[in-house]
């Protein structure tokens, strides 16, 4: 039985193992298993001191390294050298770091420096309490949850399993990447983009075969592409005569919730669903392509695949030359970002795959501001 949460079907889980679960998506919280730290830490190498000792010279009664404990505690006048990562002795509630101290030959320190309470020292529980989920499920798993599943001994982890997302291609002019286009063909780069793409935000691609232009053709293949957890087309979603990619979602029962958008590329994006599964309809010019599965059929995917939300790579950059765009639809253009600072590449419109390579990011140009200066603001979105 799949779980439903807040209307929505979440997918089967899987165990995976820890090196293996990294860019999956959690199925369950992980909550600490004790206090962290589990003691108070010392996070310098130094001297344990009572904060009201210092500054002043004090008798060293013992050391204590990481991995060891201190047996007893300090009373006044008392100091206890101490290692990075080590329990705290009690008595004790500051470290003075031992670049601030001066050790004299009868073994005492002194230090000229004040410490207030806590100085140095990572309290228990101040990370996470015994208890407390750190990860929530629905996180997509990076280097940092690994550090966490490891912390708190997971060899393996409860994962959603991966959604299959269909791919089908349309196009007369469409060959197979193994084969010698004729000079009116051209090789099938969408569905592979959209396959490294899918794989990306998480999902496992289904290649279907490429649909030719014609109704029937491109309907057998939806109703086979709807059997996945999402379909995803490219092509044959614009005005033109041999455009059949809606008439045939629509002969396999789809509501259309949008057919088109004011962004550039990717004006004649479609989205709908039909069988109880969401598809996409791409505008086919390469570029058009990946500029609209990044911005909807990527979070679309994020939550299909289990994720609580699927935020947009978005940040602001400083433009380092003037340019222009026409006004009325909001453009992607492709940016090399360095730093905080973005450069617009030079580009053929959409269908300039090698203009892509070259970039790192979109710039995002405000569909109502025609104008833009050295020097500006600019939101980016990261490729
Ligand atoms: P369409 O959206 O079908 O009108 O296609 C727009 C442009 O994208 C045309 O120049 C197509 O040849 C090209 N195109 C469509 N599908 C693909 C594909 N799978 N791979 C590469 N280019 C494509
Ligand atoms: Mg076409």
């Amino acid at each position: 039985m799949r779980e439903v949460c807040a209307g929505r079907v979440l997918p089967a889980t899987e165990l995976v193992s820890l090196d293996a679960c990294t860019t999956r998506v959690l199925a369950q919280d992980i909550a600490a298993d004790r206090d962290y730290p589990p003691f108070n830490r010392s996070v310098r190498d130094g001297f344990a001191v009572r904060s009201g000792d210092v500054p002043g010279r004090l008798r060293v009664i013992g050391e204590v390294q990481a991995g060891h404990q201190f047996e007893g505690s300090v009373n006044a006048g008392e100091a206890v050298e101490i290692m990075t990562g080590a329990p705290v002795p009690g008595g004790a509630d500051a470290v003075v770091m031992v670049e601030h101290c001066v050790r004299h030959e009868d073994g005492s320190v002194e230090t000229d420096r004040g410490a207030e309470p806590g100085s140095n020292i990572a309290a228990a529980g101040c990370e996470a309490r015994a208890g407390e989920a750190v990860l929530k499920r629905g996180t997509r798993i990076d280097f940092s949850h690994v550090a966490w599943l490891a912390t708190t001994g997971h060899s393996a982890v409860s994962v959603y399993a991966r959604p299959r997302v269909a791919i089908i291609a349309t196009g007369d002019e469409i060959v197979d990447i193994a084969d010698t286009p004729a000079v009116h063909q051209i090789r099938n780069s969408n569905a592979y983009s959209l396959a490294a793409q899918v794989r990306r935000a998480g999902g496992e691609p289904v290649m279907l075969p490429v649909a030719k232009d014609n109704r029937a053709a491109t309907a057998e293949l939806i109703g086979r592409g709807l059997e996945a957890d999402l379909l995803l087309l490219s092509g044959g979603v614009s005005a033109g005569k041999y455009d059949f990619v809606e008439a045939a979602l629509e002969e396999c029962g789809a509501h259309f919730f949008f057919d088109r958008i004011l962004i550039q590329p990717g004006q004649p994006l479609v989205f709908g669903a039909a069988r109880g599964k969401f598809f996409f309809g791409l505008p086919g010019n390469p570029v058009s392509t990946m500029v609209t599965f990044e911005l909807f059929g990527r979070a679309a995917l994020e939550l299909i695949c289990g994720m609580n939300d699927a935020p947009l790579p978005l940040s602001l950059a400083t433009l380092t030359r003037p340019f222009r765009h026409k006004t009325g639809l909001t453009r992607f253009l492709p940016a090399e970002l360095s730093c905080t600072e973005v450069t617009p590449v030079e580009w053929q419109g959409s269908g300039d795959i090698p203009s892509i390579c070259r970039a790192n990011a979109f710039v995002v140009a405000d569909a109502t501001r025609g104008e833009y200066a050295a020097g500006d603001l600019i939101p980016v979105l990261l490729k």
